[in-house]
């Protein structure tokens, strides 16, 4: 039986290829207009990165990293997020003798065992930004308005920006009391991982995707209406920041993101046109993720935004494949082709997009190709040609064709690059 490819992860032929390498240009557009710059970090890790970095609780940890041991040595894990990984990079890099904040971007593949459906995969490609070094609430509305902005340019516009603050330590203490207070009541209904939720971190209950458990948290008490002095004031300060810059936000107070490094700021862009798995892009502040890590104290916001969503979000909006081929050299012959074989090099070399046939067409079979390819003009070569040193040019859209001088390979391109001229 032929081997195919894993399960959960697909391969991104070029009918499709092309896309990603426009999605991926306007986003590093877009990232150098708001000076953030690309950092790349390694495909996997320490294990324990992500066991501390992205929580012992988490499902991403709990079930869905790969995981492997080297020599059955040290434990390493594919990267299942980006941010993780960023902030190591930056303490052990000693990012912070930077002037503050660094902005940081990237464009990666993660890794998560999860039951594959539509929209999740078991790798799959994330656009993340992080910044780093400082506390400041205009950071949290300007990295918001950044994924905005790219959806305004990709005319994306069933998308909604749900903000949330999930608090600090010091007020989710007594919130937690309560929430868990609360949560006792609703004990016999919640769904089995929501138990254990109860338990390790109350707060995850509520993003829990099951009905019956929503349905349960109809009067849950909402960390927004716990907030301490200093969350509150961040949390305003986000607001008006994001009004500010005009960026249409709703408060939801039920995002609390699925990673446990998260404080105050937390962020979704959600639409509905994609089907159940509608998260395009989630983020947050973590301002203890680096002390977690055995970083520096240094705080941090970003966000992760699933390419393969986006695309399906956008696809069809691309603009089509543009027809590059310029010049597609036809020939008869094995004198012709020879010289066909030598010309699409040096076009090549000026810069010229250039094409032949490699598969012994006949002259008829190969104006039918070029016509294939989208090519912009034939040019006929023949042995008589050859001799002659002039050559047909056809131009497939008008149809018209002209002699053209052969002798030089440099005065045809010059004569192409002039407009292509007759003998
Ligand atoms: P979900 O609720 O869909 O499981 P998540 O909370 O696990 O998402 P994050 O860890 O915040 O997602 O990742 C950021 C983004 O990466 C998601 O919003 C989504 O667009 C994308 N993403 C996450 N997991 C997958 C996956 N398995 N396949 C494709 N895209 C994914
Ligand atoms: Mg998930």
């Amino acid at each position: 039986m032929a081997i195919t490819a894993p399960k959960g992860t697909r391969d991104i032929l070029p009918e499709e290829s092309y896309k990603w390498v426009y999605l991926e240009e306007e986003i590093r557009c877009l990232c150098s207009l708001y000076r953030y710059e690309e950092i790349r970090t390694p495909m996997f890790e320490k294990t324990e990165l992500f066991v501390r970095g992205v929580g012992q609780e988490t499902d991403i940890v709990q079930k869905e990293m790969y995981t492997f041991e080297h020599r059955d040595k040290e434990s390493f894990s594919l990267k299942p997020e980006g941010t993780a990984a960023v902030v190591r990079a930056y303490g052990e890099n000693k990012l912070y003798t930077l002037p503050q904040p660094v902005k940081l971007y990237y464009l990666t593949p993660c890794f998560r065992a999860e039951r594959p459906q539509k929209g999740r995969y078991r790798q799959f490609h994330q656009f993340g930004i992080e910044v780093l070094g400082t506390k400041s609430a205009g950071i949290d509305a300007e990295v918001i308005a950044l994924a905005a902005r790219l959806f305004k340019q990709l005319k994306i516009e069933n998308i909604k920006l749900y903000i949330n603050s999930v608090g600090c330590g010091k007020c989710r203490e007594a919130y937690y009391h309560t929430l868990k207070t609360f949560l006792a009541t609703k004990l016999d209904v919640l769904c089995e991982d929501c138990q254990k939720r109860y338990e390790k971190n109350p707060m995850r209950v509520l993003d829990c995707k099951e009905e019956t458990c929503q349905a349960a948290l109809q009067e849950a008490p909402y960390m927004v209406d716990y907030l301490c002095e200093e969350c509150e004031e961040h949390f305003a300060e986000v607001k008006e920041n994001l009004q500010l810059m005009q960026v249409a936000y709703e408060i939801n107070p039920r995002i609390v993101r699925g990673l446990d490094y998260y404080e105050k700021t937390a962020f979704e862009f959600v639409t509905e046109d994609i089907g159940a798995q509608g998260t395009i892009c989630g983020g947050g502040r973590y301002d203890g993720l680096s002390e977690l890590i055995g970083g520096p104290k240094t705080p941090g916001i970003g966000f992760g935004m699933g390419l393969e969503r986006l695309l399906m979000l956008v696809g069809d909006k691309l603009p089509a494949k543009k027809a590059a081929l310029q010049i597609y050299i036809a020939s008869m012959g094995r004198q012709a082709e020879k010289k066909a074989q030598e010309m699409v090099e040096q076009l090549r070399a000026q810069g010229i997009c250039a094409e032949k046939d490699f598969m012994q067409r006949s002259l008829k079979s190969q104006m039918k190709y070029a016509d294939k390819l989208g090519a912009e003009n034939v040019l006929i070569l023949g042995d008589e040609e050859i001799n002659a040193g002039t050559a047909e040019i056809k131009n497939m859209q008008t149809g018209e064709q002209c002699r053209v001088s052969i002798k030089t390979t440099e005065q045809f391109v010059a004569d192409y690059k002039a407009g292509v001229k007759k003998a």
